[in-house]
């Protein structure tokens, strides 16, 4: 619009930079209700092994349902949190009620699958992230295997050598890490061999163009040569067609999560998930993304 040039043009470009700044304000100010009021809950979409099509990790996604009853997608609040500092208490929450679902599902029999988080760097990089996740697991009860905790390339911008003892840490407590988004951050190659990491997590703005950008394409095979040469396994997101799937079990993909496996779900319905594609066969043990209980 601003392009077209004209009066008309500038108007709607000052008119819709005015919207979106008032609208941030509201939903910073909407979120310091949003927990207390219950607007929150999380939704667990499925993580398929490709090689045995078994779900072998769940990821917990945020959704935010106002007073007014309209949704707010997690992209659009998120950025808005990690500004205002609210993203400490909203992270707080989602691992609390991640690892507490996933403690059900255990109790319930549910062995062999872990709770993927997602982190922010702001989450990340407070003093006391390690000793949350450490004292959230214990007061739960929940082995550290059977958590994950889906990291971006920009935790390790800044201090990276502090990065990855944090990371090591983790470890220690058996916590499985990934690193999301992966491919469209700031990868700094040299630290990501130093880095305790399990998985890379293939952005689904690369999967999407499988069959549609050769450029795409090659980004995604090297991704999945790199996580193989450093011994790691790969998560496609966004796998929605069959063409996808083929082209990344053809390519040694590990895993893959989307709307062509399933979307994400209520809580109260992944355990019947679970039972149908068979994951909690009685003593099933397989290679990669399986946990020990
Ligand atoms: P993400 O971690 O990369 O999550 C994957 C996103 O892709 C999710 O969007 C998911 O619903 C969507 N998705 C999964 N499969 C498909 C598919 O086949 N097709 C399409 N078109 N989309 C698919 P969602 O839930 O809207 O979340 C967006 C982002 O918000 C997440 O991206 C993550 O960065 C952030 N986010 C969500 N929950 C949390 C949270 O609890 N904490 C933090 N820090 N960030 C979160
Ligand atoms: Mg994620
Ligand atoms: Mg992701
Ligand atoms: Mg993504």
């Amino acid at each position: 619009q601003a392009k077209s040039g004209g009066r008309n043009g500038w108007r709607y470009f000052n008119d819709e930079m005015a919207r979106s700044a008032s609208e941030r304000l509201v939903i910073e100010f909407d979120l310091r209700r949003a927990i207390v009021n219950e607007e929150m809950t999380l939704r667990y979409q499925p993580q398929m092994e490709l090689a045995s099509g078994r779900i072998t990790g769940v990821e917990a996604l945020l959704r935010w349902q106002r007073e007014d009853g309209s949704h707010v997608p997690p992209d659009r609040f998120i950025p808005i949190a990690e500004e205002s500092g609210q993203i400490i208490e909203l992270g707080r929450w989602v691992l609390e009620q991640a690892v507490a679902a996933r403690k059900q599902w255990l109790d319930e029999g549910h062995k062999h699958f872990v709770v993927a988080v997602n982190v922010s760097f702001v989450q990340f990089w407070r003093d006391d992230f390690v000793d949350e996740v450490r004292t959230t697991l214990a007061r739960h009860g929940l082995p550290g295997e059977l958590l994950e905790i889906e990291l971006t390339e920009r935790v390790a911008m800044g201090e990276p050598e502090l990065a990855v003892r944090m990371m090591r840490t983790l470890k220690g407590l058996g916590v499985r890490l990934s690193i999301d988004d992966f491919g469209t951050g700031y990868s700094s190659l040299s630290y990501l061999n130093t880095m305790p990491i399990d998985a890379l997590k293939i952005d689904r703005a690369f999967i999407r163009n499988i069959g549609l950008e050769s450029s795409d394409e090659a980004i995604c095979r090297t991704i999945i040569q790199l996580a193989g040469t450093i011994g790691i396994g790969t998560i496609a997101e966004g796998v929605e067609t069959p063409h996808h799937l083929a082209f990344l079990a053809q390519n040694g993909c590990t895993a893959g999560q989307g709307y062509l496996f399933a979307h994400p779900l209520f809580g109260c319905d992944l355990p019947a998930e679970l039972m149908r594609r068979g994951v909690t066969a009685p003593g099933h043990r397989s290679h990669g993304r399986q946990a020990p209980v």
